[in-house]
């Protein structure tokens, strides 16, 4: 079979999917539309989809602001859970800090979705629009570049010839590598452990508490559950990971006390590994990359798809303009000015969150005195903390419309 489209997104999972309703969405004043192929390996119910799992992220008040204006938050809503405060804690430290969304005029700081239930309200919201070729479970096996345009193969043997090609396709993005694109890669010697917790109390507040082992998040998800992210070292994630159920609970009910009143339940378990990824450019000729396929940073601040929204959105902001003018989706400037509006916001959030992974990992007693002093301090001075709050919520920049 052979297809033609002006725009090729491979990869389907958050930053793919939204893209792609994004740009769905968009209208030339004629009516006009792009027409898209969006291509996924793995089926968006499929239990082993590598993006749409058991995981629940923390999407920032500004975020949740951005999917609204790209039309997309109906499709999240119905799977979302409120966060009204945040507290941050050291563990066996004076310091901590809280943030209540009513500080700060806003319903919620944040809201928690659960990946594995977004990702088909997500395909099925794309399933409505006759603008979108769905080609899934199919792979990007080869891309060659052309003067007007890229021509994709698919595994199942299918060619696509598209104006413009996106990889959303994460951390180990095939589009990236066969555009010869250097990544950068830090392994941090961690594992995140996640799973599903059932609490006797469920008060709607993340907590992030900062122990001698690393991080450790809770975030407050619907039906009496929270969402755990332990990062750890790897062979201790492993012996968590085999644990029964109740040392698993107690384990942890030791870690984090009796904020949450008893831990009476845990889901299934999962771990993965931590690194920090950078890919040396975000463009090349007729081809972008966004979200984790950009970069990956380590969860300790919830950044990961909030980072990724904000390419999404630069990336359909610039389409929006070209299809309004009938020009190239693909042309040079659009990308390279993309990759350079997206420049900065990357910088900061990747090695932001390199820094506060080191500081917060390090038992040497000078810096956790730092740390606490610095958490203690922000408790204080509500101005410091203010500008914390900001970048929590995703305001970069100043407060999204
Ligand atoms: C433990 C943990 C907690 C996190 N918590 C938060 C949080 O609180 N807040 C936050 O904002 N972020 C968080 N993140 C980060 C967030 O989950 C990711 O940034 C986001 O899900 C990445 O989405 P993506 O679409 O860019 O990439 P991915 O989810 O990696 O999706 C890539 C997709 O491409 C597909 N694909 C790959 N290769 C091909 C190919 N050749 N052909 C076709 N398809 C292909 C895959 O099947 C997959 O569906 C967390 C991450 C972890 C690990």
């Amino acid at each position: 079979m052979a297809t033609q489209c002006d725009i090729a997104i491979v990869g389907g999972a958050m930053a793919g999917a939204t893209l792609a309703l994004a740009l769905a969405n968009q209208r030339r004043p004629d009516g006009g539309s792009w027409t898209i192929a969006l291509i996924e390996a793995h089926p968006a119910a499929a239990p082993s989809h590598p993006g749409y799992d058991s995981r629940a992220i923390a999407l920032a008040e500004g975020s949740v602001r951005r999917l609204q204006r790209l039309g997309l938050w109906p499709a999240l809503a119905p799977h979302a859970q409120p966060i009204s405060q945040i507290q941050v804690s050291d563990s066996g430290h004076f310091g901590g800090l809280s943030m209540n969304a009513d500080e700060y005029q806003v319903d919620a700081l944040g809201q928690v979705v659960e990946l594995e239930r977004v990702g088909p309200a997500l395909w099925q919201a794309l399933a409505r629009h006759d603008n979108v070729q769905l080609l899934c479970p199919d792979g990007l096996a080869e891309l060659q570049q052309h003067q007007d345009h890229v021509s994709l193969t698919l595994n199942s043997g299918t060619t696509i010839k598209a104006r413009l090609v996106v990889g959303a396709d994460g951390t180990g993005s095939v589009v990236r590598q066969q555009l010869g694109l250097g990544l950068t890669r830090q392994p941090y010697g961690q594992h995140a452990l996640i799973a599903n917790i059932s609490c006797e109390r469920h008060p709607g507040i993340a907590f992030e508490r900062f122990t001698s082992e690393g991080p450790l998040a809770l975030l407050p998800m619907n039906e009496q559950r929270y969402s755990l992210v332990w990062v750890q070292q790897p062979e201790q994630a492993e012996r968590r990971l085999a644990l029964s159920d109740e040392a698993f609970l107690q384990a942890l009910q030791n870690a984090f006390g009796y904020r949450l009143g008893r831990l009476t339940k845990v889901g299934q378990r999962a771990q993965y590994p931590l690194a920090l990824c950078r890919a040396e450019r975000t463009h090349h000729h007729r081809c972008v990359l966004v979200g984790n396929a950009a970069q990956t940073v380590h969860p300790i601040a919830g950044q990961g798809f909030n980072l990724g929204l904000r390419d999404v959105e630069a990336l359909a902001d610039r389409l929006q303009q070209a299809l309004q003018n009938g020009a190239d989706p693909g042309a040079f400037s659009l990308l390279a000015d993309y990759s350079e509006q997206r420049a900065d916001d990357r910088n900061m959030v990747t090695s932001g969150t390199d820094a506060l992974v080191k500081l917060f990992s390090n038992p040497v007693r000078p810096l956790a005195l730092g740390r606490n002093l610095g958490l203690f301090a922000m408790a204080l001075f509500p101005d410091f903390k203010a500008s914390l709050a900001k970048r929590a919520m995703g305001w970069h920049g100043g407060r999204p419309r």
